[in-house]
């Protein structure tokens, strides 16, 4: 176990570890249709490894604005912020442009243990570890500890560590 779970994050711009949820950031950018995309956990600015020359964070740019939030108080709300987003009824209707996005960054500040399943995800599904299994069952705390401990954690850390990385640059 690399990660401890629901309080350390991997960054998605420099793929090291957010040590905790008061060196953590999140963010998404919202387009000029107002739908939004790129949602982002992030170091914020004092905690990025990649001071001083730059940080973690979005760049602006001249399509889209930035909208985000301190972690640490973003996470005692989380649920109901994410919610509103996605609640017609508050954010107006098919606001996310990216929805497996949005469920990812989701998943990963509210479902514990999946931070760090999913960096062995494809594997793990390519090896046929969920055939069988329902969708809730996959995402259970007690599959991806499984995942993350037993079968992939401790033989592929360095794979996981270039996984990250991919992740990441593909998701920006
Ligand atoms: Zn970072």
């Amino acid at each position: 176990m690399l990660l401890e779970p629901l309080k350390q994050w991997y960054c998605d711009e420099c793929g090291q570890v957010i040590k905790s949820p008061e060196e953590g950031w999140i963010e998404w950018r919202q387009d000029k249709n107002k739908k939004l995309f790129a949602f982002r956990i992030v170091h914020n600015r004092l905690a990025s490894p990649l001071k001083p020359q730059r940080n973690c964070n979005h760049k602006p740019d001249e399509e889209s604005s930035i909208l985000d939030s301190h972690l640490d108080a973003f996470l005692e709300v989380a649920q109901i912020e994410l919610l509103n987003i996605l609640d017609p009824a508050i954010s107006g209707i098919d606001k996310i442009k990216d929805f497996h996005n949005f469920v990812d960054v989701f998943r990963r500040l509210t479902l514990a243990y999946y931070e760090e399943a999913r960096l062995y995800w494809e594997a793990a599904t390519a090896d046929g570890y969920f055939s069988g299994e329902n969708e809730t069952f996959a995402y259970s705390p007690y599959t991806l500890k499984r995942l993350i401990e037993q079968k992939y954690g401790d033989q592929n850390w360095q794979l996981g560590s270039s996984i990250v990385y991919q992740l990441y640059r593909r998701d920006i």
